[in-house]
Parts: structure tokens; sequence; C-alpha cells
């Protein structure tokens, strides 16, 4: 009997929560899908300083994008690569490649392609690294379009619009309209906020994420990068308190 009270009484602050969060928290962040800029006092930073670039700068004063972008290119020259770039990138999340050289299809399998995963498979499955630097460099002189999905730029996959990896997304989400769904990933109403997805969430939860971020913003005391919190987001769920 005591038990049925106070699992009452429990469940009545866990409404009253639950409620005064929802007056809390304001519209700004009450999305799934929250964005920053360089502006954000704690969420922000100073900008890439690569010019036209919209991005918070994280390493070397260049966003996550450009620092990528400067690796991939065997990291050349700092200042000349800032000075001769191009601002806009193709990629908040870019998904990888296939391993072999060249190959610019999504990854299926061990870090290779369909059409390469194949070849190592009627190769009788030797160690796949070697035989990942054993494979020709591949050269399309007439490469296949690349993903509909603005900032991927990995090749379509069959007679898709999209690559391997968006290509499974968008037909396990029901094959939405096409271009509704690349709209949709681009998000270019905020081009260049560095984002922190809160999807994964349950709903409660993710009210007390926004509330916490919230108030993280109008203390407006520590920086915090939004790549942080997406950490602590993502991270599995522990399976305590009463909230699963
Ligand atoms: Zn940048
Ligand atoms: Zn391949
Ligand atoms: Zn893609």
């Amino acid at each position: 009997m005591t038990g049925m009270v106070d699992a009452a009484a429990e469940n009545s602050k866990y409404v009253g929560l639950l409620e005064k969060l929802l007056g809390a928290v304001r519209p700004q962040f009450r999305t799934e899908v929250l964005a920053f800029g360089p502006d954000d006092p704690v969420l922000g930073g100073t900008r890439c300083r690569v010019a036209g670039c919209e991005r918070t700068g994280r390493i070397h004063g260049l966003c996550f994008g450009h620092d990528r972008r400067w690796r991939n290119e065997g990291q050349p020259d700092l200042d000349q690569f800032i000075e001769t770039t191009h601002p806009r990138m193709k990629g908040h999340q870019p998904l990888a490649s296939c391993r072999v050289s060249g190959c610019r299809r999504g990854r299926k399998e061990r870090g290779l392609c369909t059409k390469h995963l194949y070849a190592w498979q009627r190769a009788a499955r030797p160690d796949p690294d070697r035989w990942v630097t054993q494979q020709p460099a591949v050269v399309e002189l007439d490469p296949p379009a690349t993903c509909r999905i603005s900032y991927c730029d990995l090749w379509v996959h069959t007679d898709l619009p999209f690559c391997l990896g968006h290509g499974v997304r968008w037909k396990d989400q029901g094959r939405p309209d096409i271009d509704e769904y690349a709209t949709g990933y681009e998000d270019d109403s905020t081009p260049g906020h560095e984002r922190v997805d809160l999807h994964a969430m349950t709903s409660h939860l993710r009210l007390e994420m926004q509330y916490a971020l919230q108030c993280r913003h109008d203390d407006a005391a520590i920086r915090i990068s939004p790549a942080v919190v997406q950490v602590v987001v993502s991270a599995p769920p522990r399976r305590t308190g009463r909230c699963r």
C-alpha cells in the first residue's frame, strides 16, 4: 500500500518537474537540433580563420571542417592553406569513403565499398589491410555524380541519388521526397553553425538537456563547444532513475 502511495507521490513530482521545464525552456532551445554560431557567448567562439567561413574556429583557428580538409591535403603551410582554400565546406559530418585509394564510394563493410568488398571476397578474403594497399588507385575518367546531400562528396550508389550511407538512411525513412530529404539534411537556415542533435534522447531527457543548455547560455560564464555537448548527448544512457 505504501508502495503505491510512494509511486503516486513520486509520479506527481515527476509531472510537476516536467511542467516546470516546459514552462522554463524558451522556444529557441525547444528544438531537436540546436545550432550555434561563433557569436554565441557560450557555445560559440572566434570565427574560423578562413575568410568567408561562418564557422567557429576550433583547431589552430580552423573550424572542424577546414581542419579536416587541411589534414586531408597533407597539412600544407597553414597560412597559405588559409589564404587559398575555399570557404564553402562540403561537410559537417562527411561519411568515410572506401579505403581503396581514389575510390569515392561509400563504405559497405570492412571499410570497403560494395565493388571492392566483392573483389576482396573473390580474392579469398586475404588480410584486408594488405589487400587494400595492393589495389590500383581508382581513376574514373567519367566519375559518377556526387551524393545529393550538399556537404557529401561521395559518389552516388548505383541508381540512387545518394551515396550508400545516405541512401540507406533515405530508404530506412521510407524513401521520402528526395529534395525535402536533402534539404532537411543541409538545414541551410543557419549555414556554418555547429549543431547539437538531441534526436536520440527521450523527450524528458531532451527537455532537461535543453534547459541545461539554456541555463549555460544565460549564465554566459564558461565557454563549451557544441561538439563536447554532443558527446554527452550521444553517450549510451545509464539505466538508473525512473526516466527509462
Ligand atoms: Zn572554416
Ligand atoms: Zn571502393
Ligand atoms: Zn552522401
